[in-house]
């Protein structure tokens, strides 16, 4: 395989771009089988040729996808691809950590997404620490910052428009998230949210309490809407809720059946995420992170509306993704 090209630290990649056109970022998840990948990698072709900024990889339960997300890095890497690579603390013993962070600091994938994780097989039990292992993302980032192989690693970290779910209030969401900003992470990227007034809170609770390590950016994760299962699975998994007037919205363009008029709830769920780019882009946003289930076509048809890429269709080489 080639070798991975010198990493862009995401954190400068958000400085580096055209001036009047906001960056975007994807995020794909390691594939479970030959089609998934097939499709993963036509989806890699397809963004890279739009100009991504960079491409995270998510990093399974308890490392169940450690293999496939380190693969899935590599070869992305490779393209060249500024790439990602989440790691979580599940299921891991500090060891197992550090042998993981010098493996990707040998390959020279030095940006990092720390994060703790969710218990596995129920998000919402309680949190358990691994024997031996850590407990907090912030911890992460003080083991990378005392390893001299990832001197190097730009890292960023997750925050939460509306609080952590397992966090009591936004004070404290507030206080947790500024000890990873101040352990060494030089962004964050949000969880997927569909009220842009959430982000805006965020950024101001965060720059009012820590005007230096506060003021890092803060980058919005997007999800498309292209069905109402989907996205509600999403936000549940994440602990949260669709609004309802975003819900009604769907339902209403749907009228009332989502099954039968699935077409028109993706339809209106691209306007929606189309509109909260709009605004985000006009509130200054760093980077658009947009969570793609490794699927082209509804953030390309949202950077479309943007003015941002060609429109989806035949003729551009990639009208197989879906
Ligand atoms: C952009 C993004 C990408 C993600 N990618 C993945 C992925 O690839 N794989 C995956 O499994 N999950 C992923 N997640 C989900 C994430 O792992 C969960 O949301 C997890 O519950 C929290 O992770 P964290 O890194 O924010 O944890 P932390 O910041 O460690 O927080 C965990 C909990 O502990 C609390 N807390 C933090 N510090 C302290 C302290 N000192 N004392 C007491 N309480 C504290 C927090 O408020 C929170 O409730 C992602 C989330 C986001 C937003």
């Amino acid at each position: 395989m080639a070798s991975i090209r010198r990493q862009v630290a995401v954190s400068q990649s958000l400085s580096l771009n055209t001036p009047g056109r906001v960056p975007f970022s994807v995020e794909f998840m390691p594939p479970r089988d030959d089609a998934a990948e097939e499709r993963l990698w036509n989806a890699a072709e397809a963004f890279h040729d739009l100009g991504v900024s960079f491409a995270s990889v998510t990093y399974g339960a308890g490392g169940s996808t450690r293999e496939r997300t380190l693969r899935v890095a590599e070869r992305l890497g490779t393209k060249p691809l500024t790439t990602l690579v989440h790691m979580t603390l599940v299921q891991h013993t500090q060891e197992e950590l550090q042998d993981m962070l010098r493996t990707y600091a040998s390959l020279g994938l030095t940006n990092l997404l720390a994060l703790r994780g969710d218990p596995p097989g129920d998000p919402n039990a309680e949190w358990v620490p691994t024997p031996g292992g850590l407990s907090y993302a912030s911890e992460l980032i003080e083991l990378i910052r005392e390893m001299p192989e990832c001197a190097d690693f730009d890292i960023g970290i997750a925050s939460f428009p509306e609080g952590h779910y397992r966090t009591g209030s936004l004070e404290q969401d507030t206080e947790y998230t500024l000890a990873k900003l101040r352990a060494g992470a030089q962004y964050s990227i949000t969880q997927m949210f569909f009220d842009v007034d959430h982000y805006l809170r965020l950024r101001d609770r965060l720059a009012k309490a820590d005007p230096e390590h506060g003021q890092k950016p803060i980058i919005p994760g997007l999800m498309p809407i292209t069905s109402l299962r989907s996205v509600r699975r999403q936000m549940e998994l994440a602990g949260a809720a669709l609004p309802p007037k975003l819900e009604k919205r769907l339902l209403d363009a749907a009228a009332g059946d989502e099954v039968a008029n699935r077409d028109a709830i993706r339809e209106v769920g691209i306007e929606v995420t189309t509109e909260m780019a709009e605004r985000l882009i006009a509130e200054g946003v760093p980077d658009l992170h947009f969570m793609t289930m490794n699927n082209v076509r509804a953030t390309q048809e949202v950077l479309h509306n943007l003015g941002m890429a060609p429109a989806w269709g035949p003729g551009l080489g990639h009208d197989m993704v879906r």
